[in-house]
Parts: structure tokens; C-alpha cells; sequence
């Protein structure tokens, strides 16, 4: 029997997730199909999962936290971010996992000085990578546009700054996390706070994928080496791969596959 797996997001339309998972069941021979669900409430989320008979599914903006609330059981990080981004169907149970987090890990592989981080950007996206960044070491330090979502980094122990109290300084790497760039033209940060900071910094990444925001476009200028989110998109889409398959291929091979998607 053919499974069925999805992404729920609101707006979903633009999501590469159909074509990176549909490449790979078809590369692979799994008799599976992957479709996308635009969502508006994410508290029917778990309704639509099930009366869709789904297998898994991942989860994107703005309904991770809802998906959390609607798994029967949540593993690893997931719990202490507080949001899920891939659901597996386990034995009539939904079971919640946070790739987004370890997928970020896995892409920081080739960046060789992380040790210490700015991260700006204090929404979902952040707490999964500063959590797992600060569980590996690294030194992480928030900038964020308001005081309000620093209270969570706050209490989890973060140095934590806004645009009114920050000073720049030097950090191996800095990580735009915010959604400035995404639809307009927008810095995450204020260009006399970011440009001094950019200039000591060996790396910058930015989550945003499928365009070059501000913030990279700037990077390069200053020869800084860059990454964008595709990479993150990837990883994590390669880990929930993993969930979905129970673990039947191996990670590089998925990987591999997943990656040539991207030139369609
Ligand atoms: P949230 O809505 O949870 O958080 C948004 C953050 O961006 C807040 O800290 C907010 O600051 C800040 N922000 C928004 N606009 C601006 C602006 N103009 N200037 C400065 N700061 C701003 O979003 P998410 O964490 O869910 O998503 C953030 C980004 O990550 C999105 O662009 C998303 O596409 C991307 N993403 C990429 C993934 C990938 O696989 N590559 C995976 C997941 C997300 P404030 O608190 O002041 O409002």
C-alpha cells in the first residue's frame, strides 16, 4: 500500500518540500506520495493529519508550535523548544521530532569556527538553533529588534541584547534567524550595530532561502564566507527522511538524493 506524507504551513505554496520528497521515494522505490496542505488553523492540525490518513508529515510557519501541542509524544529537542516540525505516525500515536534544529548541526559541519555565535532573531527559528548550538558548546549571544521574545533566551540563560543595548564586538559567526529580507529589502539589524560587527566576523549565514537577502548580499560584499538557508532546508529535510523511512537508508545516500532536487 502507498503512503502518504505532507507539509501543513500557511502560506505553503512555495515550499520545495513536495519536490525534495517525491525525488526521493521515486529514486528509491518507496511507494510513497508527498503532498503540501495549506493550514489556516493549526489547532486542526492533528484532524486534517489524521483524516488524510497520513504516514508523517512536516510542519512550517506559523504551526510548529501547534504541532507540538498535537503530538501524543515529543522527542529529543523538540520538548524544550517547544516545536515540532515533523510527525510520524507510530502504532495509531503521533510522535513529534524538531529537525530543524539538528538539520541546522549537521549544515554547520563545514564551518570550522563557531565557537562563538551572534544570533539575531529571537522567534521559533532561534530558539530550536541557539538550544542546540549552546547543547554542543558554543558560546551563543542574542540580538534581537525587541526586549519581549528575549525572555525566553533570558531565562534559558543566553546573553541576551536589543538594538538599544547592544555594542558590537568580535564573534566567529553570525546567524540572521529574523525574517527581515525575506519579502522586503530590510537589514535584521540596524547597519551601525551590524556593519562593525560583520566586519570582525570570519562567517555569516542566513536561514532565508531561495533569494539573497540584504544581509548576504552584504556579507559577500565584505568577503565574508556565507551560507544561505538551503543548506538548513536540506538537512533537516534529510533527518525527517530518516523518521519517515525508519532509518532503511542510510543518511548519505538520502542526502545525495535530496541535494539533486535542488537544480529542478
Ligand atoms: P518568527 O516569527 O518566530 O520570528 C521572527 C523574528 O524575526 C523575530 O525575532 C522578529 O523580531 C524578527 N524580525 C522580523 N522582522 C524583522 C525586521 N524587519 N527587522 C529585524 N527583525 C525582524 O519566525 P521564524 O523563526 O519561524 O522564522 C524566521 C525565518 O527563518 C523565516 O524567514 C523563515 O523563512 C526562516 N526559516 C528557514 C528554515 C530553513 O530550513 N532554511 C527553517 C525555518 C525557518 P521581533 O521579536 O522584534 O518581532
Amino acid at each position: 500500500m502507498s503512503e502518504l506524507f505532507a507539509i501543513f504551513g500557511h502560506p505553503v505554496a512555495h515550499s520545495r518540500s513536495p519536490l525534495m520528497y517525491n525525488h526521493l521515494f521515486d529514486s528509491l522505490h518507496v511507494k510513497a506520495c508527498y503532498t503540501r496542505i495549506d493550514l489556516l488553523e493549526g489547532s486542526r492540525l492533528k484532524e486534517r493529519f489524521l483524516s488524510l490518513g497520513l504516514s508523517g508529515a512536516n510542519v512550517t510557519f506559523p504551526h510548529k508550535e501547534a504541532a507540538f501541542e498535537a503530538c501524543d509524544e515529543v522527542r529529543g529537542l523538540a520538548q524544550s523548544i517547544g516545536a515540532v516540525n515533523t510527525i510520524v505516525h507510530e502504532d495509531g500515536r503521533l510522535i513529534g521530532y524538531n529537525t530543524d534544529a539538528d538539520g541546522f548541526w549537521y549544515a554547520l559541519r563545514h564551518v570550522h569556527h563557531r565557537q562563538n555565535i551572534l544570533m539575531l532573531g529571537a522567534g521559533g527559528t532561534a530558539k530550536a538553533l541557539a538550544m542546540r548550538l549552546s547543547q554542543e558548546g558554543c558560546a551563543v549571544t542574542m540580538l534581537n529588534r525587541s526586549k519581549g521574545r528575549l525572555r525566553f533566551f533570558e531565562e534559558a540563560g543566553f546573553a541576551c541584547f536589543d538594538w538599544e543595548s547592544f555594542t558590537p564586538r568580535p564573534y566567529d559567526l553570525i546567524i540572521n534567524t529574523t525574517s527581515a529580507g525575506l519579502t522586503d529589502m530590510h537589514y535584521p539589524a540596524p547597519l551601525a550595530l551590524l556593519e562593525p560587527t560583520m566586519a570582525q566576523a570570519g562567517h555569516c549565514i542566513d536561514v532565508i532561502y531561495g533569494k539573497e537577502t540584504p544581509f548576504l548580499k552584504r556579507s559577500k560584499a565584505m568577503n565574508k564566507a556565507v551560507m544561505d538557508g538551503s543548506e538548513m532546508l536540506l538537512s533537516q529535510g534529510v533527518l525527517a527522511a530518516e523518521y519517515f523511512t525508519q532509518g532503511r537508508f542510510e543518511r548519505a545516500v538520502i542526502e545525495t538524493i535530496m541535494r539533486e532536487s535542488f537544480a529542478f
